[in-house]
């Protein structure tokens, strides 16, 4: 590494998984980080919040491997401490007035049967099903998977089978995994998605709340040393010559190098377009993000809903319903750690896709609006009596994910995994201005939301401790 470790200066924008993990990492390498966060509290989209003896996440949180994935490999490195509740079943399905419980055991035939049947595969399309699940599932080469990462998911798919269920599970699980379409998806980053959840069959939850896991990195960065600034927005980055000098974050901070857990798009802003080639401006002009998200936290002095995550879709066929109410995800986290809430309460979260943001912000508002009452129709249809029991009940919208991340917009993810940005195609983490350097979901990392942010920062961290 230039210059020795303990010389380089690093300052770090952001404390998102993708900020608080490389911070963590890089202090472990020795060298002088300081984290800079515009917000009072850590997290970005992953954090949670105390209301009233309920602690409830800013998303819609559930995390595809836990410590087995890069989540759990970052806490080994750092020494940091993160419980993660692993769930029995895998969640409840409902789509063209069926349900489905889906197990953690996708890769198995038997389970795969359950499924089709119980989701009403037509017969005649169960052999390409398992066909398809089996392709799914089996090991690839990377040379194999790069041309799957510009193959459309829809595309792939067609090539076993075409059953309109169970295309609506498909939808469910793309719109999980990397909320966007089927169509637009790419089959390699569905892949790896879906298989390392396959094959570690540890879909679960982190004790605490989702904040719990950048808390637990932070505290690893500041145990080594590190320096953490809450309520210090990064004005400007600030480059001389093509290359980094600091920010200015209400005076002058100089680095060696900055990493920016900002997002392509607001890192360009921030350290002024003129500054890098148009090429790359015009690259990042042009990236499509992710859906945006609406969702009802619901606080409630019972337990009212049965299954501790569930995805549910209005039947198709009945038009009443299709009007009145949302495709929705529903994850109740106090399933997994009933410390979140008072005894004997409980906490869920429903969640539907909006789209990011939109240039009118009151056409945005409107639709946003229109998603949440939606919500709100659908769990009152599947759980009658659930405003009896509600405490408290908050409705966040895609405005709030863009204040709570400091993006312009409030895509879920971050930039999409569509086939054009993905694998080699995505944003990498190093940028054409020497010392700075990108982190979390938009750059350099493959896979579900939260791990690919993760991911971000092991591959930051790998790259510059062997440069
Ligand atoms: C509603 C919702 C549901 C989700 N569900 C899931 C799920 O179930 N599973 C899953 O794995 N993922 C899920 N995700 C996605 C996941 O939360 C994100 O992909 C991931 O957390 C993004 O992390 P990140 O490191 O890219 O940074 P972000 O979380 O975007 O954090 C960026 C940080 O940078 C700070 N910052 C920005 N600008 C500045 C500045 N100028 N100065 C200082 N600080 C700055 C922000 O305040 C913020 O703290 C969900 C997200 C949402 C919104």
């Amino acid at each position: 590494m230039a210059g020795g470790k303990k010389d380089n200066k690093v300052v770090v924008i952001g404390t998102g998984i993708g900020g608080a993990s490389v911070s963590a990492l890089l202090a472990k390498e020795g060298m002088d980080v300081t984290v800079l966060e515009r917000n009072s509290f850590p997290g970005g989209k992953a954090a949670s919040f105390d209301r009233e003896g309920f602690i409830y996440d800013t998303g819609v949180h559930w995390l595809a491997r836990g410590e087995k994935g890069p989540m759990g490999e970052i806490a080994d490195i750092v020494g940091a401490e993160i419980k993660f509740q692993s769930m029995d079943t895998a969640m409840e399905y409902t789509t063209g007035g069926r349900t489905a419980q889906l197990s953690q055991n996708m890769d198995e035939e038997e389970s795969l049967q359950k499924l089709f049947e119980e989701i009403g595969v037509l017969p005649e399309n169960r052999e390409g099903a398992h066909a398809l699940f089996k392709d799914l599932s089996r090991e690839r080469t990377p040379e194999e998977l790069e041309v799957l990462d510009e193959v459309s998911f829809s595309d792939y798919i067609a090539r076993f089978v075409d059953d309109e269920q169970l295309n609506r599970v498909l939808d469910g699980f793309t719109g999980m995994y990397m909320c966007i379409s089927r169509r637009a998806a790419s089959t390699g980053e569905f892949i790896l998605c879906f298989s390392g959840q396959a094959k570690e069959k540890n879909l679960c939850y982190p004790i605490g709340g989702m904040r719990a896991v950048p808390v637990a990195y932070l505290d690893a960065l500041e145990s080594m040393g590190g320096e953490l600034r809450y309520s210090t927005p990064v004005e400007h980055i600030v480059i001389e010559g093509g290359k980094v000098r600091g920010v200015e974050a209400g005076g002058f901070i100089p680095a060696d190098m900055v990493i920016s857990n900002n997002g392509v798009k607001e890192t360009i802003a921030l350290a002024g377009r003129h500054n890098f080639p148009d090429d790359y401006v015009a690259m990042a002009d042009n990236l499509r993000l992710s859906f945006g998200a609406v969702s009802v936290k619901y606080a409630l002095d019972a337990e009212v809903v049965s299954s501790p995550l569930s995805c549910y879709f209005p039947d198709f066929r009945d038009e009443k319903l299709v009007e009145r109410q949302a495709a929705i995800f529903v994850p109740v986290p106090s399933a997994a750690d009933p410390s979140l809430v008072p005894p004997g309460c409980q906490l869920v979260l429903a969640g539907s896709l909006a789209p990011p943001g939109l240039e009118e912000p009151e056409q945005a508002k409107a639709i946003c609006n229109e998603m949440l009452d939606r919500i709100e129709n659908t769990m009152q249809d599947l759980y009658p009596n659930i405003e009896e029991h509600v405490v408290w009940k908050i409705r966040t919208d895609t405005r709030y994910i863009a204040e709570i991340s400091g993006r312009w917009t409030g895509e879920v993810i971050g930039i999409a995994q569509n086939r054009h940005q993905v694998g080699r195609n995505r944003p990498s983490s190093t940028t054409p201005v020497q010392g700075l350097y990108l982190v979390g979901a938009d750059a350099g990392g493959r896979g579900v939301g939260t791990e690919m942010a993760a991911d971000s920062a092991l591959n930051l961290w790998r790259m510059l401790r062997n440069a």
